[in-house]
């Protein structure tokens, strides 16, 4: 087998996310809770990409995932691709999309927004897709890239 077979080797049902920048690869690993599942998962980062210089990849075995978690996938790899195979086929291809509204899975950046104190979940108006800039729903602060940290 080359190498680049074993790159893209083929998994028989899951999901491959593919076009991670190659330094955000271990905080999508991250962000889907995929440590701590029994699921077989394989990691691959610095592969060279036209699109990136260096990518990185994820493939999961046995795990679909949903929109909810797409939308965070996007977040910290907004050009990235979600393949669902199905049977060593690839049954769909799609690319993560930052949403217009994100609700619950960012924290707002503004130490006194009432997300912050009381059991009310965080809601952001994206008001900048390329910036990334999310305006709170409940204080008005922008929690922008740099400091977006996922709850
Ligand atoms: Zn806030």
């Amino acid at each position: 087998m080359g190498k680049k077979e074993l790159v893209v080797s083929a998994i028989e049902n899951g999901t491959v996310i593919d076009h991670i920048p190659a330094k955000s690869v271990f905080r999508v690993v991250k962000m889907l809770n995929l440590e701590d599942n029994q699921t077989q998962v394989t990691i691959g980062f610095n592969l060279d990409s036209r699109k990136y210089g260096k990518k990185g990849i994820i493939k999961v075995s046995n795990m679909f995932f949903e929109k909810r978690d797409i939308n965070k996938i996007a977040l910290i790899a907004p050009k990235a691709t979600l393949i669902v195979i199905k049977n060593y086929k690839v049954v769909e291809k799609l690319n993560v999309e930052i949403p217009d509204i994100i609700r619950k899975f960012v924290k707002c950046v503004n130490p006194n927004c009432i997300t912050n104190h009381q059991q009310v979940s965080t809601q952001f108006d994206v008001i900048d897709k390329d910036e990334l800039k999310l305006q709170c729903h409940y204080c008005e602060k922008i929690t922008a890239k740099n400091n977006i940290e996922i709850l």
